[in-house]
Order: structure tokens, then C-alpha cells, then sequence
């Protein structure tokens, strides 16, 4: 009696000691886990990051076209650029200049011959664009001396003279956003933008005008479907 009532308190004391330490176990040291950790897909985050500033730059520059004309759009298949062969000006002295021009039959010009006008600093802000009646009542140009090219091509003159020296940086940073906007509003290919000596016997726009530099740019663009 003594003997069996002993017997049965140590193996319900047993049964009591087991439960709590088999069962939680089981259940949380389940494996799901431990599968769940795939780390391999941070490498990607290094890629997008850089590609940022390379677009967004060029982005605003070459989608802003702030010359858009008010008059109705005249057919553009040229631009033709050129340097005033002189150490200063502005559109007014330029125009003044022009005033006096006469055309083959003897007409004296309207004034200033170009589209636009690129300052060097001297006359007009450094880089500074200034589009000329010309351009705002979208009219035939009187720069090229060539009948088609005055029709059918945008005329931009640099303050400067570049057979002595280069146009300034500034000057280049707006020569090539000017072209760049135009050629690609216009539908002007690389190849039509030209130099004055291009189209007429002449030193403009001077030995060290960088054209082949500022189609590059252009072309640049293009391949990048930027434009
Ligand atoms: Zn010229």
C-alpha cells in the first residue's frame, strides 16, 4: 500500500516535469526561420543611385526652349554662326552698324542682320543670348550674303573677334545651349549648322571658332536621344 501510493506520486511527479519542457520547444525551434533569409538582394540599391546626376543636368537644358517666337514659325534649315571681327558690341550698337548697310539693289537694311546676339562682356553680359527683331517677327536674316542661307538660316553672331583669340567659356556654355535648343525645335540637322565661311568666301566666324566643338555637343545629344 505504502509502496504503491509512492509509485504512482513520482510518476505523475514525472508526467507533470515532462509536459511543459517537451512541448514549447517543438514548436519554436520549427525551422521556418531559417529559410527566411535570402540577403543576397542588396547589391542593386549601388546601381540607380549614379545614373541620377548624370540626366538631370542636361534634362532642363535641353527640354527649355525660352526663345519661342510669338510670330508665326518661318521654314529654319540652317543655323549660321558668325563673329563680329570687333573687341565689343550689343544688338544696338550692331544694329546702328547695319543701318548703313545697303542690299544689291541699293535698299538700305532694316538694322541689325542676325537672329541673335552672344555678349563677350563687352558691350553685352558675358554669354548673354538676346534674340533681335529679326528672330521675334521671324524674318529673313541679312548675314550670310547668300540668298538661302539668309532665307532658310538662323544667324547668331558672337561678340569677338577669333582669329585673334577664342570665344569666352561663358560665351561657348550659351552658344552651344542656343544651338542645341534650336536644332532640336527646328528639326535642324548637325551638319546644317555651319560657319559664315562655310557658305561665302570669308575669315568669319575666325580660325579659332570652335564649330566643330559645338556640332559635337549637338551630336552628343542626339546619340543619347536627349534632345
Ligand atoms: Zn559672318
Amino acid at each position: 500500500m505504502f509502496f504503491a501510493t509512492c509509485c504512482l506520486m513520482w510518476s505523475v511527479g514525472c508526467l507533470g516535469c515532462y509536459r511543459p519542457s517537451v512541448v514549447p520547444p517543438a514548436v519554436s525551434i520549427g525551422g521556418p526561420i531559417v529559410p527566411a533569409s535570402p540577403l543576397p538582394t542588396s547589391p542593386p540599391l549601388t546601381l540607380p543611385s549614379p545614373q541620377v546626376p548624370d540626366v538631370s543636368p542636361v534634362t532642363p537644358i535641353t527640354r527649355d526652349n525660352p526663345w519661342k517666337p510669338d510670330a508665326a514659325l518661318r521654314e529654319w534649315k540652317y543655323i549660321v554662326l558668325h563673329h563680329t571681327a570687333s573687341n565689343s558690341g550689343d544688338v544696338e550698337s550692331i544694329h546702328e552698324s547695319h543701318l548703313k548697310n545697303k542690299d544689291k539693289n541699293g535698299n538700305p537694311w532694316l538694322g541689325i542682320g542676325y537672329h541673335f546676339v552672344i555678349g563677350n562682356g563687352s558691350g553685352m553680359t558675358d554669354g548673354a543670348i538676346e534674340p533681335t527683331f529679326r528672330w521675334k517677327q521671324q524674318m529673313q536674316g541679312a548675314h550670310a550674303g547668300v540668298a538661302d542661307y539668309n532665307q532658310h538660316g538662323i544667324g547668331i553672331v558672337l561678340v569677338g573677334n577669333f582669329e585673334d583669340g577664342s570665344p569666352s567659356p561663358a560665351q561657348l556654355v550659351s552658344v552651344k545651349r542656343l544651338v542645341r535648343v534650336l536644332s532640336r525645335e527646328y528639326e535642324i540637322e548637325t551638319l546644317r549648322i555651319i560657319g559664315h565661311g562655310d557658305v561665302k568666301p570669308t575669315e568669319c566666324p575666325g580660325t579659332h571658332f570652335p564649330l566643330s566643338e559645338i556640332r559635337g555637343s549637338v551630336a552628343v545629344l542626339d546619340e543619347d536621344g536627349l534632345r
